[in-house]
Parts: structure tokens; sequence; C-alpha cells
């Protein structure tokens, strides 16, 4: 009998994703996989109804409808203060997780070395093993996970292609500052490297955090692949449109890739989603507002349960201290988190390279309700013990 790929012996499956099915099977509240429990913006959803009576119905352009680029471009460059060309800096793509299958694929060869932060979003390893490529680990030290910039040198000088950046990150909740991004592009360019960034949290900064666009720094455009999505932005992860943007060499490379592995993002959700990308400033200002207000309302009852974790900066998620329970391992308690808690948070270890079975992770993308009966149930917990 023929077997299968020797390629995915060494990925699992989505530790995030499994979390979620235990949860529904025990009626757990799901802080495991984040996404939102409640709908997109009216406004958008209005636009999905014109949308669906209108002509978008067959394949859209492959790199992205034109409108949808358009609004795409003029929204990133007012954010990044960078001029954004549609037409030869962006693709269209299935959610960030295509595009960083597209990033991965346009910038390696089989062999070629790719760096990447421990802990770490599940998709970076598998897409680094998928485009045939391997991994260098370099660690962010708890509790701000910051990296060592010569253990960082030291990984580049291995001969590395690429590096891959969560920022804001998952699961960290950690924001780079200003002056970490320009020593990853100051090394990136001294071993010319790739610089592969995940920014889907793009929105979610907490303050006095703020959000610096890699690609935007200086001489940073030409080597960095932006891998985005419009789904926590807009609390559409259903929808999957993402994007690669990159400058025009690394794009027309990017945009075979796409073509070959979906042909394109749905047409409809595009037209429709025009809309979302016109939202003026204050939508933005009020999304951050809001998830501030989820975190504080979620770590306000971690507190009270004596469990360490560091202060997510952005994103919404937040890494747990659980060594204090005394469990043998993370995914033990999580386990019983889901079991007798009623709360379902991912394995730390799973987002680790190190074995770290410390952490356990929850987000809190969710309505007041649902965070108030977490916490409620959480409480079960006081002074870091069981
Ligand atoms: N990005 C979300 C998370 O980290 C969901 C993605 C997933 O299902 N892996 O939970």
């Amino acid at each position: 009998m023929p077997t299968t790929s020797r390629r995915l012996e060494s990925i699992s499956e989505s530790v995030i994703r499994g979390t979620t099915r235990t949860a529904t099977q025990y009626g757990a509240i799901n802080l495991a996989q984040g996404f939102p429990d409640f709908p997109p913006p009216p406004a958008l959803l209005d636009a999905l109804a014109v949308a669906a009576h209108g002509p978008a119905h067959q394949y859209a352009v492959t790199w992205g409808a034109p409108r949808f680029r358009e609004a795409l471009a003029r929204k990133i460059t007012r954010d990044a203060g960078r001029p954004i060309d549609p037409d030869q800096h962006l693709v269209v793509t299935c959610g960030s997780t295509e595009a960083m299958m597209v990033a991965m694929m346009t910038a390696c060869n089989p062999g070629d070395k790719v760096i990447i932060f421990s802990p770490y979003y599940e998709n970076y390893y598998a897409d680094t093993i998928l485009a045939g490529a391997e991994a260098i680990w370099v660690s962010l030290h708890p509790p701000t996970f910051s990296f060592d910039p010569d253990e960082l040198e030291r990984a580049f000088a291995q001969g590395a292609k690429a590096i891959i950046l969560c920022n804001p990150g998952n699961p960290t909740g950690k924001v780079f500052t200003r002056e970490e991004l320009t020593t990853i592009v100051a090394l990136a360019e001294k071993y010319d490297a790739y610089i592969i960034t995940d920014e889907p949290y793009e929105h979610m900064v907490y303050a006095p955090a703020e959000h610096v666009y890699t690609h935007a720094l200086p001489g940073a455009f030409e080597r960095t692949i932006v891998c985005n999505s419009l789904s926590k932005t807009y609390s559409i992860t259903g929808w999957r449109i993402g994007y690669v943007l990159g400058p025009p060499d690394v794009i027309r490379a990017a945009r075979k890739v796409h073509d070959f592995l979906t042909i394109g993002a749905a047409a409809p959700l595009q037209e429709a989603a025009v809309t979302a990308l016109e939202f003026p400033p204050s939508y933005y200002d009020e999304l951050r507002a809001f998830y501030t207000r989820q975190r504080d309302l979620f770590l306000g009852y971690l507190r009270q349960t004596g469990l360490p974790f560091p202060e997510p900066q952005g994103a919404y998620y937040v890494m747990v201290d659980i060594s204090s329970l005394g469990f043998a391992t993370d995914g033990e308690a999580s386990d019983w988190f889901i079991k007798e808690i009623g709360v379902a948070g991912v394995a730390g270890s799973s987002f680790f390279r190190e074995p770290i079975h410390d952490y356990i992770r929850f987000h809190f993308a969710k309505s007041d309700a649902v965070l108030h009966a977490a916490g409620e149930r959480l409480l079960r917990l006081k002074d870091g013990r069981r």
C-alpha cells in the first residue's frame, strides 16, 4: 500500500480545534479557539445582503476584486503611513492562514531555514514543514516575552531565509516595540532574509502599547511579507478573507502560489467587505475600547483566582500560569478546566517548542455575559489553588 507523506509525521493536529471539540462535548464555555461570539457590524451585514443580490457570484480576479483591493490599499496607507498600490502590493487570500502558506511557499526553497519565535501560533511550524523548510527556534522569554538579540543574531547567522513574526502576538499578547522591530529589520538586512509578519490583531492593542507596522519601518518594505486578515477586526472569522502585502516582485510570485492553491477568496464576501474597509477611524477606536473592556473584565476575575499571568498588551489571549495547581501536564490541566470548572482553554505547551507545561491560554473575545459566567466558574480557584 502507498503511505502518506512523511512531511506530515512531524505535524500534529491542531490542539486549538481539538480543545474546541472537547469543550463542545462537555458543554464548557469555550475560551479556547479565539473567535467572537457576537455578530459583525450591522452595516457590514447590510452590505452582505446587497452583495447577495448583486452580480459578484463567479470567480473574482484571482489576486482580489479591484474594488476590494482599492479600499484595502486606502486603509493600509492610512494606518501605516506608507503608500500602498492596490495593483502591485496586494494579493487577497482565504484568511491569513492561506496568506501565511502563500508567503512561506513564495519565500522558501526546500531545505531553507526559517526563524520562528517560541511560543508561537501553531500554524507557523506546519507552514514551515509544508513549504519544505526547516525551523530555527528562538525563545521569547516570559513574562515580557522579549527576545535576546544575540540569540536572534545567532539564528540569522545559521543562514535563515526568513523570520516569522506574529505582532500583536498570539498566544502571548506581546506587542513588539519599535526598538525590537528595528533590531529585527537590521538583522534581516544584515543576513538578507525576509520578514514574514502575521498581524490580524493590529487593532487590538492596549494603551500604552502601540502597534508598529514592520513594513513601514525604514528599509523594511522590500523584504517584508505581511499576512493579515479581516477576521478579527470585523468579527468575521468565518468569511475567510485575508491578504498578503509585499513588494511587487514578491507579490508577482505570491499571486501564482495563491492562484494554484485556491484561485481566489469568495467574490460576494469581498464585495461586501468593501463597506467594512471604508469604516471611519472611529470604528477602530471603538473596537479597541471594547476589547480593552473585555480584557479588563476577564483579567479582573483571573486576579481573584490567584493564578499569575503576563498581562496581554495586545490581541485577545492571556497565558495563565497554572503551575501552582499541581497537574503533571498542562494537557491534564486543560481537561480538568473543561470537565470540573466548565471553562475551556488551550494547553500552553502546544505553543512552545521548549518543554514548558505551565500555561493555559484563554481568550476574551466574548460578550460580557459569557465572560462573567466564565469568570464566576473560575472563582472556584482561590490563592492559586484548586
Ligand atoms: N486564531 C484563533 C486562535 O488562535 C483561531 C484559529 C484556529 O482555529 N487555529 O485560537
